[in-house]
């Protein structure tokens, strides 16, 4: 192998439950000229290990981690989503499971991964009538002018953006789009026209970690993968 062959990226795919058919798909079709991307569905210690980095698919928070418990991977997956040099990116469910704290759990409590500094309203929008599809701006993207279609299924809300605790100061935070506050539920729109962190923010990374409220897995569009390999797994600056 010549030495400026460009190394492979094996990005995981945490397959126990959920979108994670989708995530592989939009994976195998990413072409990023410097590194060729290999997909791999997750589903055991072994696997995880092959991984640069893991996404953590939309689909059922509980029964995620109901399966990661059975399938006796809930506390790798705690220590990988808590390890601020492992790259992960958690949607919709994923993002909840990413949470440090969340409020409208299963009754019983459920199971996090912690990890994001972030605490997050469990179906934060309402029910699945409440499901709801909106044009995103996101300046971060490749080509920002052309929106994102932003589809939020059972959704969370982000609640409130920790960027105060010790562990996470010398980490940046980076709001990467929010919703129009008219997408809120009634009685959260004033709050979020007075707030400046919360409420209306969708998308976040932190370090090397990110979170999407909403499915980038179910539309056609890559470029928030490309922006998540970019920015967590390369470390690229913002624009490369
Ligand atoms: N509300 C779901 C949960 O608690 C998430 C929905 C989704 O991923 N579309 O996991």
């Amino acid at each position: 192998m010549s030495s400026d062959t460009p190394e492979e990226i094996v990005i995981g795919v945490l397959a126990l439950q959920g979108a994670f058919a989708e995530h592989q798909a939009i994976l195998m079709r990413l072409k990023l000229p410097s590194h060729p991307i290999s997909p791999l569905l997750v589903r055991t210690a072994e696997d995880l290990a092959k991984c640069a980095a893991l996404i953590i698919p939309g689909g059922e928070s509980t029964t995620i981690a109901s399966v990661a418990a059975r399938t006796g991977m809930l506390q790798l997956l705690r220590d990988t989503c808590r390890d601020p040099s492992k790259p992960v990116w958690g949607t919709c469910a994923g993002c909840i499971l990413l949470a440090k704290e969340a409020t409208g759990l299963k009754k019983g409590g459920q199971e996090l991964f912690g990890g994001m500094g972030v605490g997050v309203r469990r179906n934060g929008y309402g029910t699945q009538l409440e499901s709801f599809e909106v044009m995103l701006d996101i300046p971060g993207l490749r080509d920002p002018e052309r929106p994102f279609a932003g589809v939020f299924i059972r959704a969370p809300i982000i609640e409130h953006v920790d960027t105060s605790a010790p562990s996470s100061s010398s980490i940046e935070t980076e709001i990467v789009a929010r919703v129009p506050a008219s997408c809120l539920p009634a009685e959260l729109q004033e709050a979020a026209e007075t707030s400046t962190t919360d409420y209306t923010v969708v998308a976040m990374r932190q370090g090397k970690k990110f979170v999407t409220t909403f499915h980038p897995e179910l539309t056609k569009d890559e470029r928030l993968h490309e922006f998540f390999i970019k920015r967590c797994v390369l470390e690229l600056p913002a624009g490369k």
